[in-house]
């Protein structure tokens, strides 16, 4: 499924921005509103938006101002406004952003079902209503998913693509890479009240409600402790005062009446909506007036304690969502870094890593107290205490949430550190930040695996990642430009050396694939006798859209592994595949959810080791294609002629300069 041309319905707070992104990635766009002073005013909110984007680029000297000009031209002459569905036959990808009524979503679906193609997704940008019940208003469900932005939409990050009851996984993944095309960060979910990132934010940010109306505390004092405390960009008052009160009042309504009173609703915020005050948008008046509380309380909060129930709520609904299958480990918390402004590089965690790095004994232990003092609402959820039940405690104890390097003492090399346990072996990746396979990420991997196939001590080797959000993003394409043709050809010899080698060497070789393994970092993958991925581990061989090819066996192995045409497909079209596609394709042996990814590689990794090791070299040998060599000969050659191409200059530069590429052809 390929996105040509999307289509946004609804043109007010979300639709204009919506509209915007899509067309800033060179992709037209239809905007269609009831009237024309809406789609007027969606198409003025494009043109601010881009404005600003090409304004500080011209600031930043990336761009003059004359080709900023021709630029705002461009990306607005993709977006159409209209007040009919006459452009919407060849559409491929429409975003409904119309007000939050169930009645006029289903209608507005049924008539999408009508004027758009029959392979049209349609997809809802809802923050609570059932996404299994617009599609039920049409004849395509299985085509309909949820695609929901953040506010404002030009500036946060995150997409949430949820999956209604009826959605097709292959539309899950093309809404995915969607997403990501807009220059997203999509996570995907499962359809619930509040889908994650609503849901975790407003069962945290609860606890402070109910204690500034329990205890009369200052809301502005309230907002300056948890600002200062680091678990929240900015203070909740504060916050919804420029979301806007009426809209975050509907989600926490919503999120009580689903869930129960582990919610909690602001009843002085409930009066203010009464009143019309509704913060920024009603003209400033909201929780402040002019600076102003407008809250009773002049209580000091005792801002530590507060912040210490946020985190403990949250953690808390995470591993709710997580145990009811709704989200992974790793989706969560990129939520919450790209929806709630939560920024591990500004010290405020999100609610894994956060519980990770304090240790889960520790979050347990505040749980029993909290739920002793504030009631249920805290109980500790089972996953937390299975995992300190395993002696898993986070950060601390290598493995908590995610797994994390005990590195052996002694040298280590720069970028893949060696960590042994009995006869295994852990080489875990470590070069920030996304883990590219560079020059010395290759020099110092077959360091590590010299040292431990030439040791004789280990039976099997897992390759990791250090990183709990990548595994590897790939080449580090700029190391490789700038490499002369000797040094380039030297690499890729040893590189395909050391790769062939974790193939047929008598020490089994477990790829523990947590998340992203895109281009070099797929093939290293590949190359290992086993694969197994977490759930939110996603595949692919993106060279292409650089005018390149893979160099490291993608040609080679991947057919081998799923077959010619689906090998071909991810080679030539370069979109990634999630974990469920990877495991049905044969790409992974297993796929496990993210907190069980490492435990799962190491047992495996474990019974390998327990084989007789000539027994495990005889098989691997006598499994391996003889082709293969002669297979990635002939991908060395294609590798080099492809990389001194006109098109591979052009492909390159247009990636790190970040515009899309002009192929010529040669
Ligand atoms: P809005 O009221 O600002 O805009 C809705 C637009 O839809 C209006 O311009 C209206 O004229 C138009 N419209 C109404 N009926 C229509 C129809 N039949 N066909 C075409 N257009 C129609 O609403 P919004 O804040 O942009 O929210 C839109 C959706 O996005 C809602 O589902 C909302 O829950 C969701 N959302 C909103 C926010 C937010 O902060 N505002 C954030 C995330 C998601």
């Amino acid at each position: 499924m390929f996105v040509f041309k999307a289509a946004v319905v609804g043109a007010g707070t979300m639709g204009g921005e919506i509209a915007q992104a899509i067309a800033a990635s060179d992709i037209p766009v239809v905007l269609k509103d009831i009237d024309q002073k809406f789609v007027d005013h969606g198409l003025e909110k494009a043109r601010e938006v881009t404005k600003g984007q090409l304004d500080r680029l011209v600031k930043k000297e990336k761009l003059t101002q004359e080709q900023a000009d021709t630029r705002l031209e461009q990306v607005l002459g993709l977006i159409e406004g209209t007040t009919s569905y006459d452009s919407f036959g060849d559409v491929d990808f429409v975003i409904e952003a119309a007000p939050e009524k169930m009645e006029i979503k289903q209608r507005v679906f049924a008539e999408l079902d009508e004027v758009t193609p029959g392979h049209a997704i349609l997809a809802s940008n809802t923050s609570s209503l059932s996404i299994s019940e617009m599609g039920e208003a049409t004849l395509r469900p299985e085509k309909v998913v949820g695609f929901h932005f953040f506010y404002p939409a030009s500036v946060m990050p995150l997409v949430e693509v949820i999956e209604g009851a009826d959605t097709d996984p292959e539309v899950t993944q093309t809404a995915y890479n969607f997403a990501q095309t807009i220059k997203k960060q999509p996570i995907t979910c499962g359809e619930v009240p509040g889908f994650v990132v609503n849901r975790i934010l407003n069962s945290a940010v609860g606890e402070i409600w109910r204690a500034q109306e329990e205890q009369g505390l200052s809301i502005k004092k309230i907002d300056e402790a948890v600002a200062a405390a680091n678990v929240a960009p900015m203070g909740p008052f504060f916050l919804v005062d420029l979301l806007g009160l009426d809209t975050v009042m509907h989600v926490a309504e919503h999120l009580q009446e689903s869930y129960g009173d582990s919610f909690y609703v602001h009843k002085g915020m409930q009066q203010l909506v009464a009143d019309g005050k509704l913060g920024a948008k009603s003209g400033g008046s909201g929780f402040y007036e002019n600076g102003e509380p407008q809250i009773e309380g002049d209580a000091d909060p005792d801002g530590e304690a507060l912040a210490e129930l946020m985190k403990l709520k949250a953690i808390v609904e995470a591993c709710l969502v997580l145990q009811e299958g709704v989200c992974t480990v790793r989706d969560t918390d990129l939520g919450m870094m790209a929806g709630a402004g939560m920024d591990p590089r500004r010290g405020i965690m999100p609610p894994f890593m956060g519980a990770d790095m304090l240790g889960l004994d520790v979050v347990l232990e505040k749980l029993e107290r909290a739920q002793e003092e504030h009631g249920e609402r805290f109980a500790p959820p089972t996953v937390l205490k299975r995992l300190v039940a395993q002696g898993r405690l986070g950060q601390k104890s290598g493995q908590g949430f995610y797994a994390y390097p005990q590195a052996d003492e002694g040298e280590q090399t720069e970028t893949v550190k060696l960590e042994t346990r009995g006869a295994v072996a852990i080489a875990w990746l470590a070069n920030p930040p996304m883990n590219a396979i560079s020059p010395q990420v290759i020099k110092d991997l077959a360091a590590v695996w010299e040292k431990v196939t030439g040791s004789g001590d280990y039976g099997a080797m897992v390759i990791a990642s250090s990183n709990p959000v990548v595994f590897s993003a790939g080449a580090d394409i700029k190391a490789f430009t700038q490499m002369d043709e000797a040094g380039g050809k030297e690499l890729i010899d040893s590189g395909h050396a050391l790769l062939r080698d974790l193939g047929s060497n008598r020490v089994s070789t477990v790829a523990a694939v947590n998340s992203l393994a895109f281009g070099g970092g797929c093939e290293l993958a590949m190359a290992c006798d086993f694969r197994i991925g977490a759930y939110s581990a996603v595949f692919g061989q993106p060279e292409v859209k650089l005018g390149i090819i893979p160099g490291f066996g993608g040609t080679q192995r991947l057919p081998r592994l799923v077959g010619a045409s689906k090998a071909l497909e991810m080679n030539l079209i370069g979109d990634a595949i999630s974990s469920g596609e990877a495991e049905a394709y044969g790409l992974v042996s297993r796929i496990v959810p993210d907190h069980e990814l490492f435990d799962t590689a190491l047992a495996w990794a474990r019974k390998l080791a327990g084989q007789a090791p000539v027994a495990v070299e005889k098989v691997k040998q006598a499994s391996t294609d003889p082709d293969l060599d002669e297979g990635i000969e002939n991908e060395k050659a294609a590798f080099a002629s492809a990389f001194q191409s006109e098109d591979a200059k052009e492909g390159i530069s247009a990636f790190l300069g970040k515009r899309s590429a002009r192929w010529q052809g040669k």
